[in-house]
């Protein structure tokens, strides 16, 4: 049976995508090359609302490599930082921060709550020079809201690390509005391409306060090396190159259909759609606010293991599980990638089938 993925990432991919990553893999040291990296950069800046001074890395890693790459990076030993940890996203960061030895403090929120004004104030003029948050906590697809944390840091005169990693694309985000220090993107989330390559803008001052003069510790992952080859449009090491040549085709997409806020707003209205139909379902939503990519589902009584395997089995629809104690209660149905109305049609009637 054909699949059909309601993942957050992998995720669905578009037409385009799949046949652009099926073609022979080009050679990568020359100005065909370059060109094709240089027009991501532009195009992937563009959406980002940054500027063009402000610092495009492209890394061969999963979202994680990114997120220790900034850590380490980015952030000093004489940092004293905020990590908004709502989930298993924001425990990651905290994790690296631990094992690089970086001074921070969690903001804990258990899961129900919501990120507020009054929880953060309680971490002004505390000496806190940078606060790191997972934008949607994709564990329990919170979306955080970031005009709220941007007027924090910028009172705060914080370093704001944003790891939009499944909210860029599907959720409005603009990094010099938001005063962004360093965003992550991967390939595999709200675009939709395959796992494998990771974007990270830093913002021009900060690349000049936080990044020159600083060690690194890392070859693989130093943003210096990283941005001094591309000047002219390389990478230090072999790139994930199908993956940016699907990044390219896709950013062209989206300027092709009206820009980025449009492939927002195209996410929005199927996740809103989706949400809209299990009114009449022995399904609850969470109170708190969820990114547009991806919706929390919890069931009255159902087990949802047991849902997601049926869902997967009879009709070929994947769903992702919940972690820990949720496991049994509640699933995530994702809304990004290559979905339409009558994909939330079929889900909401199987899943109407099944719990009935
Ligand atoms: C998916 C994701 C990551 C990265 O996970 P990888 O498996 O390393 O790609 C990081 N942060 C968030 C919020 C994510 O959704």
């Amino acid at each position: 049976m054909d699949k059909k993925l309601f993942t957050v990432g992998p995720c669905e991919m578009f037409e385009s995508s799949l046949e652009v990553g099926g073609a022979p893999v080009p050679y990568f040291r020359n100005q065909d090359f370059s060109d094709v990296m240089l027009e991501c950069e532009r195009l992937f800046k563009k959406a980002a609302g940054a500027k063009d001074e402000d610092k495009f890395i492209a890394l061969t890693s999963s979202g994680t490599g990114a997120m220790e790459a900034v850590v380490m990076n980015c952030l000093h030993s004489e940092d004293k930082a905020i990590v908004i940890n709502g989930g298993s996203f924001g425990a990651r960061f905290s994790k690296l921060l631990d094992i690089h030895s970086i001074d921070h403090e969690d903001l804990l929120i258990p899961f129900g709550e919501t990120l507020t004004e009054e929880s953060l104030a309680r971490f002004s003029n505390r000496g806190f020079t940078s606060l790191l948050v997972n934008i949607d906590e994709t564990s329990t697809t919170q979306l955080y809201d970031l005009d709220m944390i941007s007027a924090f840091c910028k009172e705060n005169n914080l370093f704001l690390v944003v790891d939009a990693i499944s909210s860029f694309g599907a959720d409005s985000l603009n990094f010099s509005e938001s005063g962004i220090g360093a965003l992550i993107v991967s390939s595999q989330k709200a675009l939709s391409l395959a796992p494998g390559l990771s974007i990270v803008l830093v913002e021009s001052d900060c690349y000049e306060s936080r990044v020159i003069g600083h060690e690194s510790g890392t070859m693989y992952f130093d943003f210096k090396d990283a941005v001094e080859n591309g000047k002219r449009g390389q990478t230090p090491f072999t790139p994930a190159i199908p993956v940016i040549l699907q990044l390219k085709d896709i950013l062209e997409r989206i300027e092709a259909d009206g820009g980025i806020s449009s492939w927002v707003k195209r996410t929005e209205v199927l996740a809103k759609d989706f949400r809209s139909r299990l009114e009449s379902l022995p399904i609850s939503l969470p109170e708190f606010p969820m990114s547009n990519a991806v919706t929390l589902i919890i069931f009255d009584d159902a087990d949802a293991r047991e849902v997601n395997r049926r869902l997967e089995e009879e009709y070929g629809f994947v769903l992702n599980p919940c972690g820990g104690e949720r496991a049994s209660r509640m699933s995530r149905v994702a809304h990004i990638g290559n979905h339409t109305i009558e994909d939330n049609e079929a889900l909401v009637s199987a899943l109407t089938s099944i719990l009935k």
